[in-house]
């Protein structure tokens, strides 16, 4: 069993962050430290800590992930110039907050795909 991390308290709203989203699967929030001028982290209401821990039973959630960034893409207005998704997995990934989530960067021409 996974700990949960600050992301399941600001899905509950324990812990005051606006949300740009929620239904009964996903969330969507800004990322406090955004690296791009739109920086949002779209997650699982329920706490997956890696991609290794997804399951059969999660596909409409991840896809679920997929059409809420499409969605706030549009809003943003960023939709038409483009946008990048990421999502982190484990040490080498960089992943810091074990509770799965897809950043929605953009908003500006981003670098190389990979900086390593
Ligand atoms: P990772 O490296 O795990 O893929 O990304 C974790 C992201 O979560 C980082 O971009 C970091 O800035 C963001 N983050 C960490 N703690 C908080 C928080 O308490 N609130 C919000 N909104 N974002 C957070």
């Amino acid at each position: 069993m996974s700990e949960e991390t600050i992301f399941s308290k600001i899905i509950r709203q324990e812990i005051p962050t606006p949300l740009l989203y929620q239904d009964e699967l996903v969330s969507a929030f800004r990322d406090i430290a955004p690296r791009v001028s739109t920086h949002i982290l779209i997650v699982p209401n329920k706490l997956i800590a890696t991609v290794n821990d997804v399951v059969d039973a999660d596909e409409l959630t991840m896809g679920r992930m997929i059409t809420v960034a499409r969605k706030l893409a549009k809003e943003e207005g960023i939709d038409e110039n483009g946008y990048r998704l990421i999502i982190n997995c484990n040490e080498d990934g960089g992943q810091e907050v074990f509770h799965i989530h897809m950043h929605l960067l953009g908003g500006q021409r981003l670098g190389p795909m990979l900086s390593i």
